[in-house]
């Protein structure tokens, strides 16, 4: 059984029980599951907050298992290397630079450092253009 959390048109929430996704689905089509505050049978499952880093706290590694796997792996670490020696490092400053840069502030130069989430999200309404750099056990050094 997996328990979903659940809410109506309402935005009332709740939880539901279910044997899988498939069961809640069915479930809803036939109109058995119902709000307990306003009985609407108007019900969504809430959306799971994805997964994000932030940078700042360690991360999971993932080993790359197949050769394929391997060959993509070598092909990042490559690209996060050249990114690294074509770029200068400003450190937590990146969102202000990277601003700067788009903005035409500053003279355009290839930077790379970190950002929190909310810093990325607000350069991405910016339309700033960038790209996550993966980082390797061996960059912590
Ligand atoms: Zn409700």
């Amino acid at each position: 059984m997996i328990r979903f959390s659940l809410h109506c048109e309402h935005e009332h929430e709740f939880d539901g029980w279910f044997r899988d996704g498939a069961d809640f689905e069915t479930q809803k089509k036939r109109g058995f599951i119902s709000c307990p505050i306003c009985n609407s049978s108007k019900v969504e499952k809430a959306l799971m907050a994805p997964a994000v880093s932030t940078g700042r706290q360690k991360e999971k590694v993932a080993l790359a298992v197949s050769e394929e796997q391997r060959k993509l792996m070598d092909r990042l670490r490559e690209m996060a290397r050249k990114v690294r020696e074509n770029a200068d490092y400003v450190g937590d400053k990146f969102a202000e630079e990277a601003r700067k840069i788009h903005f035409g502030e500053i003279e355009p130069r290839g930077i790379y450092g970190e950002a929190s989430i909310e810093e990325a999200k607000g350069l991405i309404e910016d339309g700033v253009d960038f790209m996550p750099l993966p980082e390797f056990p061996e960059d912590r050094n």
